[in-house]
């Protein structure tokens, strides 16, 4: 699926958090949103989730007009910061709830969400531990908690929101890896945010530098490092861990 935003504007107040977002995304991409922190990076993923909506200009997804009132059917899957696991369910109930909460009509069977969560618990290798909580998993295996959840409703765009951003630098990198490899065997166009310029190297197709609401810059990885237009790129490298 592909992902086109055309002039998107958002306000809070007076203050403009998008300046005029224009950008295309292609079908199986895997794009970083990257920049310090405050440059719009969450509100343009919250707005293409349609979570947010915007005040000016349009996204699609695959031709279809992103508006509030259809995250469902767009099948949309979104992993927040920090992951927002229910701390009171299982892992099994966790990554089985947005199956639950389908309207009747597509609602699969009891057993079929049994099949389903068991298949994506193997995919994001936790199986053994559907009867945890959140509370007693690592830092790790909360963030592939939070993936299976995403992936349960079998989107076809995928949107992270500083997927890693919680964990240390080792555990980071192994998920770093991980994330690629099921992206390219799913081949999910995938969009995630972050402010480590490592990460986005690494992990992405194509960067997106962002600054003040604004896109400065898209490019490869290579593109961006080589001749980046802003030298913040390299300033908050070093304020990250
Ligand atoms: P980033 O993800 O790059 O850190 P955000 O998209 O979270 O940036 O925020 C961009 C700017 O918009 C920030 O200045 C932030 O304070 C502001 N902002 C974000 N959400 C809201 C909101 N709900 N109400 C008011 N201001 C907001």
């Amino acid at each position: 699926m592909n992902i086109h935003i055309d002039q998107v504007i958002k306000r809070f107040g007076t203050f403009h958090a998008l300046n005029e977002i224009s950008l295309q995304i292609n079908p199986g991409e895997l794009v970083a949103l990257l920049g310090p922190s405050g440059s719009g990076k969450t509100t343009l993923l919250r707005v293409i989730a349609g979570l947010e909506s915007a005040d000016e200009g349009e996204v699609y997804i695959n031709g279809d007009n992103v508006t509030l009132d259809d995250v469902q059917k767009r099948q949309v899957g979104f992993v927040f910061q920090h992951y927002a696991l229910f701390r009171h369910m299982t892992v099994f109930e966790n990554v089985a709830f947005g199956l639950r909460v389908r309207p009747r009509r597509i609602r699969p069977a009891k057993a079929e969400i049994q099949a389903k969560v068991s298949e994506l618990l193997d995919l994001v290798q936790l199986r053994g531990l559907s009867n945890r909580y959140p509370d007693q998993l690592s830092g790790g295996q909360r963030q592939r908690v939070a993936l299976a959840r995403a992936l349960a409703v079998e989107p076809k765009v995928l949107l992270l929101d500083e997927p890693f951003g919680a964990l240390d630098t080792k555990v980071r990198r192994d998920l770093r890896q991980w994330l690629r490899k099921l992206h390219d065997e799913l081949a999910i166009t995938t969009v995630f945010v972050t402010h480590d310029q490592e990460e986005a190297l690494e992990l992405a197709d194509r960067v997106v530098v962002m600054n003040h609401g604004k896109i400065e810059q898209v490019g490869t990885p290579e593109e961006v490092y080589q001749s980046p237009l802003n030298p913040f790129v390299f300033d908050f490298m070093g304020s990250v861990n």
